[in-house]
């Protein structure tokens, strides 16, 4: 039977808990939350990212923080409560709620569980999630939990997607100076597999040259410790990084062939890592881990897990094929019913525009718009995400 997607009846949904946390919350904290960042910042392909702490303290050699102006070896535990952070995300005009909605993850600009309090912190921002939205929330980590913790964060009603990174067996100690050894890490993953979350391990920044040839070892001991699956990541250089790497003893010769244009401080390049990426993808399937190019798909494949619901990655991956490695959620064989007068109605209540002409299939919505030739990035997002379809405006 086809997934039926209503983004419209999210979008209630989303008016009546932002109603209902405005009557909990004083009226100077919600107007502050309002402000927040989180409230106002436009959508990423990936969802909506949350920080429950900014900055970290295990000091990677490989790490861009400080090329974004964002400390390594200090941080900050982020003020916002749960519930305060779940107004915020609410008042995002590109955030949906629920299992249908928009992917969360969190831990991008910090590490999440880098102290006791950034545990609570992070802890009481997923069972928030759990309260008011249900959408499924994706972590990613270095720590090394306690089984408490584990079970605490197992017990969260949520579809959650731990990702736990591991990028080095053999290098940490120059690579990832201030982090839990790469064994605590594999700890976790099996504490985790045993308190029934799925963990996926997260094999980023993949660094030619310094790390590559560990892939074999690390998806091996990685699979022998419980995780489900992997995300293979790329590697984004500055000459801050490059030299960080030199001082630390690495040859970079290869990153450095690898950067196809020119290095300049404070601008991460990619490297191009099509071949390395292949060669890993062929070592994880052979390991019998699920493989990933893109975390939010191991995010969309961890809530299947979770709830057996098969839907359609709301980062759209599988339309263009360039992320998609046809996980187990096999998005492109999945049938959605939308109703076509709903979307008509939708779009024009989201953009106080008359429509002219819609056409739908199982991947696009094609539109025109009475006098208009574009749509704000926040109703794009309310749109692609709802209906999971990309939006071409004529
Ligand atoms: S754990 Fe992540 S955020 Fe922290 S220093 Fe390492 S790369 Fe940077
Ligand atoms: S089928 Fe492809 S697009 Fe869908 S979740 Fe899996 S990898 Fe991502």
């Amino acid at each position: 039977m086809a997934l039926k997607l209503s983004p419209r009846d999210l979008y209630y949904r989303k008016i009546l808990l932002t109603r209902e946390l405005e009557n909990k919350l004083p009226l100077d904290v919600a107007l502050k939350v309002r402000g927040d960042y989180h409230a106002r910042k436009p959508p990423r392909p990936c969802g909506a990212t949350v920080h429950s702490v900014v900055g970290c303290a295990y000091r990677c050699t490989y790490c861009y923080l400080p090329d974004m102006g964002v400390s390594n070896s200090v941080y900050n535990i982020y003020a916002l409560s749960g519930e305060e952070m779940t107004y915020a995300l609410l008042s995002n005009p590109s955030f949906l709620p629920g299992r249908l909605g928009t992917l969360i993850a969190i831990g991008s600009l910090g590490e999440p569980f880098v102290d006791d309090s950034a545990f609570h912190r992070t802890l009481e921002y997923l069972q928030a999630f759990s309260r008011y939205l249900g959408n499924p929330t994706q972590f990613s980590t270095k720590s090394a939990l306690k089984e408490t913790q584990v079970r605490a964060l197992a017990s969260v009603k949520l579809p959650l997607s731990p990702l736990v990174t591991l990028v080095t067996l053999t290098k940490s100690e120059r690579l990832e100076p201030g982090a839990p050894s790469p064994e605590a890490r594999l700890e976790t993953i099996k504490m985790m597999r045993k308190n029934g979350l799925h963990p996926v391990v997260f094999l980023r920044p993949l660094i030619p040259g310094v790390n590559s040839e560990e892939v074999d070892d690390m998806l091996a001991a990685s699979k022998a410790h419980g995780a489900v699956g992997v995300v293979i990541g790329g590697f984004r250089v500055t000459p801050l990084i490059l030299d960080r790497l030199e001082k630390a003893g690495f040859d970079t010769s290869e990153i450095r062939r690898r950067v196809k244009a020119e290095l300049r401080q404070g601008k991460q390049l990619p490297l191009e890592l099509h071949d390395v990426k292949k060669e890993a993808l062929a070592i994880a399937r052979e390991k019998g881990l699920v493989p990933f190019l893109s975390a939010c798909c191991a995010n969309n494949y961890t809530a299947m897990l979770h709830d057996g619901l098969r839907a359609p990655c709301p980062g759209l991956d599988y339309i263009d094929g360039k992320f998609c490695t046809l996980c187990p959620v096999n998005c492109p064989s999945i049938q959605t019913a939308v109703d076509e007068s709903e979307v008509k109605e939708f779009v024009e209540k989201l953009t106080s525009v008359k429509v002219s002409e819609l056409q739908l299939d199982e991947k696009f919505i094609y539109l025109r718009l009475a006098g208009k030739k574009r749509i704000p990035p926040h109703v794009r997002a309310v749109l692609e995400i709802g209906y999971r379809r990309k939006v071409v405006v004529r």
